[in-house]
């Protein structure tokens, strides 16, 4: 059977360990900030190469945590792609500030600092105070972070939404230190996922850290019935801390895996249809292998590999300027790309456990779409 991402692929190498980590947890008993989450921030920190990691409750929280240590609220804008998962955005109106919507490339599916650009004029009309910007590594790989900061002040938070692309890098440095802030998710579907919820906050800034530890923690200070900012109950369970210190084990392993299966893909496609293209520089998890197809055609395509089992995905089919939830927010005057990404974007299988025969039956379906047209 053909998974889109096969979230326990990795039990067949490393299930007994993991198994016998869970059981280390729970005959120690220290559910909440056990010794594992220590652990597992250190070599967070160690693998991306920067001085601190918070660890988090989720990817959402990630993201959420930033934006409160820094007191971002009503009348702040915070510049946010389109073309991405709701949580880029939605953690932004949750605090009462104001999300603007950056349109994308049309060939990365990444916010530019072209784009950045276009927004920046909508922040400035609509009379707003700039705090922050979130660029996505939609699909996997980082968005060019650096060419997005040279247009905003040293005050301007730069928050890289990594949810998809940890373990991923830009001219061979890693994401989590291509940012001076970078949020990363452990949901299962994610490359680096856990079993259940958990992420992660990258900084070089200990001052900053501290925050992230405190509003972490219900803003705690010095003790714990000390409050001194308003917080949140946002931790990463233990056990999910002794899952992801087993699975950061074989984590390179998996990435070479990815990047194979990719390369099957990319071998065998490159005259049938496009897709999501890498920038130079820059590796990918491929957390999503995207072809672009007309719009005409996607169903059609979607609905033949249906019928011989293989699951697909539009990863996303509404561009979050126009979702109810934030149709009355700001946007760009161009946000052609958002809507065309929409209509053409599938998401096809990619894990590393797939073979050159699973990609040859999907790409043999699409050929035989495409070919009949
Ligand atoms: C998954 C995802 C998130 C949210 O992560 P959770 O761990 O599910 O809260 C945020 N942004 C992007 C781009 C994502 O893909």
């Amino acid at each position: 059977m053909i998974l889109l991402n096969d979230v326990v692929g990795h039990r067949a190498r490393i299930g007994d360990r993991i198994d016998a980590a869970i059981a280390g947890v729970i005959r120690h008993g220290r559910f909440i900030m056990g010794p594992e989450v220590g652990e597992l921030e250190s070599a967070l920190a160690a693998r991306a190469g920067v001085a601190a990691v918070v660890s988090c409750a989720s990817g959402t929280d990630a993201l959420l945590l930033p934006l409160l240590a820094e007191r971002i609220g009503p009348g702040d804008a915070v510049v946010v792609p389109s073309f991405t998962f709701t949580a880029s955005a939605e953690v932004v109106a949750l605090l009462g500030a104001v999300p603007v919507f950056a349109d994308v490339d049309r060939e990365t599916a990444l916010m530019t600092a072209d784009s950045m650009a276009m927004a920046l004029q909508v922040v400035r009309r609509e009379g707003l105070r700039l705090r922050a910007v979130i660029p996505v590594d939609l699909f996997g790989q980082p968005a060019p972070v650096g060419d997005i900061s040279t247009l905003v002040a040293d005050d301007v938070l730069v928050l890289a939404d990594a949810a998809q692309s940890f373990g991923a890098s830009d001219c061979g440095r890693p994401v989590g230190s291509l940012a001076p802030v970078t949020a990363t998710s452990f949901f299962p579907a994610k490359p680096l996922g856990c079993y259940g919820d958990g992420g992660a906050v990258f900084t070089d800034d200990e001052d900053l850290a501290a925050v992230l530890r405190s509003v972490r923690g219900h803003g705690q200070g010095a003790h714990k019935y000390d409050t001194v900012r308003t917080g949140v109950n946002g931790r990463l369970d233990t056990l999910q801390a002794a899952v992801l210190i087993e699975r950061l084990a074989v984590f390179d392993d998996e990435l070479v895996a990815r990047d194979q299966v990719a390369r099957w893909y990319c071998e065998r496609l490159f005259d049938l249809t496009p897709i999501v293209k890498l920038r130079d520089g820059a590796t990918s998890t491929w957390a999503q292998l995207v072809v672009l197809l007309d719009d005409a055609v996607r169903d059609e395509v979607s609905g033949a590999m249906a019928a011989v089992g293989i699951p697909t995905a539009v990863h996303y089919p509404v561009p979050l300027h126009r979702q109810p939830a934030f149709r009355n927010h700001p946007a760009s005057t161009d946000m052609s790309a958002s809507d065309w990404l929409a209509r053409s974007v599938l998401s096809v299988p990619m894990h590393p456990y797939l073979s050159e025969s699973d990609v040859d039956l999907v790409v043999g379906t699409l050929r035989s779409v495409l070919k009949t047209r």
